[in-house]
Formats: structure tokens, C-alpha cells, sequence
């Protein structure tokens, strides 16, 4: 199986002597199969991690953009999949199992906010991946420290990337965003924002006005 890296720009000449390859497509190293992952394990990436919602995207909410119908199918769907059980840490809430969390991926070069799927995670996963929101809420510490637990971190290293986190969500909350949601469509889907996709968006759409909420 091929092993997707996290590497930062400064050290890909390192992981391109070591062997790693970079996928085109995908824009991200990875050890090709056959080779050793395990002298590229400092570019693993953590198993829990932080996905920060840009400021100025303006659609960072499947749930408040389709019907209720349709979220309610596309929770169902996510956590009859997972089995109830949460897709990082393997745990489960103790009010309710698991709740929907949405993976965006960015094009950091055309600037394009795309919908990749959703996954099912425990409330305290799910905290973690929205640490903006936790920390106005006053629960930073404790989604802190379940980042740590779960990726078996020291204090050090988890201040160290979630630092890391907040400082390419103020880079990319520097830009506007086209927004790519086919992903919803290809689940027979329909969002009511569907007419400003990204296929809509002209160069001269006007800047989105930031959110209050850092992320959702
Ligand atoms: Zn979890």
C-alpha cells in the first residue's frame, strides 16, 4: 500500500533523495510500494488531525445548506458506515456515538474549497478537528489534550502543530475561494447553494465577508 507523507516545502528535497515520490494529482509526497515506509515516519501524518475552515470561505456547513431530509440521509449513511463508531480514535460519545464531520480539501494554488466526504467521529475527535470553535468556547485544553492523547503526543508537539494549523488557516484566510461541492451532487444531494459552485465563479466575485466563527 502507498503511504502519503506530510512533507513541508523546505524538506522535499530530503524526501525525494530518500525515495518518496510526488503524485500530481493529489500534490503530496508518498513512499511508493515496495519501500520502507518506516525511515519516513516523521512525515506521517497524525491520526487525529486539525482541518480549520478558512475565514473567508463562505459555505463551511453542509448541514445548514441542504434540507433537512437530505442531512438527515447523508448522517445516516456516514455512521451506518462506521458502524457507530468513530473513524480516528475508535471510540464512541457517551451522549450520543458519533457525530458527521465534513472533509474539505484546498487547492492552495487555484484557491478552491472542495467537499471530499464525510466521516463520523466521536464528539471529542470532532472538537479537535474544529479547535478554532473549542477555543472560543473555552474548551481549547480539552480538545488539546485529546489531540495529544489520541496521536500520543507530548505537550510540545501538540502546541507545536496546532500553532502550525492556525498559522495556514490566517494564510489561506487571505484569500477567497471558489467552492467545489460535485461531491453532494454525486450523492444525489441538492444544496441550495448549489448555482455558485465553483463553475459559477467569475474572477469578479466580490471577497466573501469573513465569518464570526473561525471555523464549523
Ligand atoms: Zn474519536
Amino acid at each position: 500500500m502507498v503511504m502519503y507523507l506530510e512533507v513541508p516545502f523546505e524538506e522535499k528535497d530530503d524526501a525525494k533523495q530518500m525515495g518518496a515520490k510526488w503524485h500530481i494529482t493529489l500534490k503530496k509526497w508518498y513512499v511508493p510500494e515496495g519501500i520502507d515506509p518506516k525511515p519516513f515516519a516523521r512525515w506521517f501524518p497524525p491520526k487525529l488531525t486539525i482541518e480549520l475552515v478558512p475565514q473567508t470561505c463562505w459555505y463551511s456547513n453542509v448541514r445548514s445548506n441542504v434540507s433537512d431530509k437530505d442531512w438527515d440521509k447523508l448522517r445516516q449513511m456516514t455512521y451506518e458506515k462506521a458502524n457507530n463508531t468513530c473513524e480516528v480514535c475508535g471510540g464512541k460519545g457517551t451522549q450520543w456515538p458519533v457525530e458527521c464531520h465534513e472533509i474539505w480539501d484546498y487547492d492552495d494554488k487555484q484557491h478552491i474549497q472542495k467537499l471530499v466526504g464525510l466521516i463520523a467521529l466521536c464528539p471529542p475527535c470532532h472538537e479537535v478537528k474544529h479547535m478554532g470553535f473549542a477555543n472560543t468556547q473555552g474548551r481549547g485544553d480539552i480538545a488539546r489534550a485529546h489531540l495529544a492523547k489520541v496521536n500520543d503526543w507530548s505537550e510540545y508537539q501538540t502546541d507545536d502543530y496546532v500553532e502550525r494549523c492556525f498559522m495556514k488557516w490566517e494564510h489561506r484566510s487571505q484569500f477567497s475561494w471558489a467552492l467545489d461541492i460535485t461531491w453532494l451532487e454525486q450523492h444525489g444531494v441538492a444544496s441550495v447553494v448549489k448555482d455558485r459552485s465553483v463553475s459559477k465563479l467569475s474572477k469578479n466575485d466580490p471577497k466573501p465577508k469573513p465569518k464570526l466563527r473561525s471555523d464549523s
